[in-house]
């Protein structure tokens, strides 16, 4: 229900994942602020991203190029004369909204498109049906001035996809890593989009960061290697604990199609927002060369590829998963968020709550807790501490009662929690309690870092 993700939100704010930006300002609208755990958990989708698309293979290398590029670039790429979307006023409150994403809204909620378009439509904000403004195109793309002047000739768009920096670099990667198509080149990091109805937490926001992989392959084997994608980028979701329940694709409509695309299929998530239940998480499509065509045409520069083998002079297609962390980061939170119910320290059962992150996501991977506050335990508790921060991130607790400090680590996710008591000062061993099933093991301190290090792989 809507109601999860104001959990969410309140969560992320009271524990620090995530802050309104510019709060003590009073806040800048729909733009938000990682905290230390929220950065943690940032941090280790974009790694197990990483791993799983660039490390682990033999065929894809990453790069990372500039957020400001030439602006020939965005011409060539279609972005300034292209990446608009269609601007419409409700004339009762004066609210603006994407056309596009109102009937969006209005489809996932009765599963059809509004007959009469936006005339059946009622605004998000005041209710009133069908007062909209016959819509006009707004650019999305994000522009700055660069040098001491601000003319036409000093304007730079900030990049609205990271892709571009892709293709602008194709030969250069491509000889330089000696990699023939199949291959492919990702990249992470900040994307910028004039959003006209940024919302829903960090689902849609100006500015978000990306993961994103152009494949390049031969012409011919386009679809295959795009059905090849699309299932890898399920099963890393699912592979995390996405839970396929609330997971499914979509796919693009011809006439829906960006001006690049040939084939486009969205994983979708179940984010149950208040306009309606499903949301992109994720698109897969197939560019088809229209980028490296384009980029060739326009600068010069002749970037296709020669096929030795075959003998033959062929421009590659390419299949593009392109995923947002933002997004990424509220699905898992969303999905990993149970609530479930606990004994306290009277033996009366109370509402817990659990976020059942896989460990490779969580941000504080162990907590060491003290019994109790206290001249002995405590500085056994934070050597350990200090020994455990070697390999993991880890928190050291000893303020409340131990009940609740369990609480506070349920809460944001930690796999284990390591308590030193009265008994650890005797048999050198501490109890290792697991965050869902709750199970207590005592485990000699000698055996702790492999304990913890055989259940906290990647
Ligand atoms: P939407 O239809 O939701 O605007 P899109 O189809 O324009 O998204 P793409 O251009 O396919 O998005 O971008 C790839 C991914 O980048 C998206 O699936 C999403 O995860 C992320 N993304 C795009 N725009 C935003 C945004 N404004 N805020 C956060 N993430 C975004």
């Amino acid at each position: 229900a809507a109601d999860k993700i104001d959990t969410i939100v309140s969560l992320s704010k009271r524990r620090g994942f995530v802050y309104p930006c510019s709060e003590i300002y009073g806040g800048q609208r729909a733009a938000w602020d990682y905290g230390p755990l929220g950065v943690e958990l940032k941090e280790n989708i974009k790694r197990q991203w990483w791993r799983y698309m660039v490390t682990s293979r033999d065929d894809v290398v990453g790069i990372d190029s500039s957020v400001i590029l030439a602006s020939e670039v965005w011409v060539a790429s279609g972005h300034v004369a292209t990446f608009t979307d269609p601007l419409t006023e409700c004339t009762s409150c004066h609210k603006r909204f994407r056309a596009d994403h109102l009937e969006e809204a209005y489809e996932a909620k009765h599963g059809r498109l509004p007959a009469a378009g936006l005339s059946d439509v009622n605004c998000p904000n005041c209710g009133v049906k069908g007062q909209f403004t016959e819509p006009k195109q707004f650019s999305g793309l994000l522009s700055t001035h660069l040098g001491p002047t601000q003319d036409s000739g000093s304007v730079a768009y900030l990049r609205p996809e990271t892709a571009q920096g892709i293709f602008t670099n194709f030969a250069q990667v491509q000889q330089t890593s000696r990699r023939k198509p199949p291959f492919g080149i990702a990249q992470m990091g900040k994307s910028f989009r004039n959003e006209i109805t940024p919302g829903n937490f960090i689902f849609r926001t100006r500015e978000f960061e990306q993961m994103e992989m152009e494949f390049f392959v031969k012409p011919g084997e386009d679809e295959k290697w795009h059905e090849y994608w699309m299932e890898q980028r399920w099963n890393w979701y699912t592979g995390l604990g996405l839970r396929e329940e609330n997971m499914r694709w979509y796919e693009h409509p011809a006439e829906k199609l960006s001006h690049y695309s040939k084939r486009t299929a969205d994983i979708e998530y179940r984010f149950r927002f208040g306009g309606g239940e499903w949301g992109e998480l994720e698109g897969v499509a197939n560019r088809t060369d229209y980028d490296l065509s384009s980029h060739s045409k326009a600068s010069g520069q002749d970037l296709s590829y020669f096929d030795q083998e075959a003998g033959e002079r062929w421009t590659p297609y390419v299949i593009e998963p392109a995923a947002g962390v933002g997004r990424t980061m509220l699905a898992f939170m969303l999905d990993a968020y149970t609530e479930d119910e606990a004994p306290n320290a009277k033996g009366k059962m109370e509402k817990r709550v659990v976020m059942r992150l896989d460990p490779r996501l969580s941000p504080v991977k162990v907590a060491v807790l003290p019994l109790s506050r206290n001249p002995q335990l405590s500085p056994k508790a934070k050597g350990l501490a200090d020994t455990l921060r070697k390999h993991w991130n880890i928190e050291f607790d000893d303020a409340g009662a131990i009940g609740r400090r369990y609480r506070r680590q349920d809460e944001i996710g930690t796999p284990f929690c390591v308590t030193v008591d009265f008994d650890t000062l005797d048999d050198d061993a501490v109890t290792v309690r697991e965050r869902d099933t709750m199970k207590q093991e005592r485990v000699s301190l000698d055996q702790i870092e492999s304990y913890l290090a055989a259940r906290l792989i990647g």
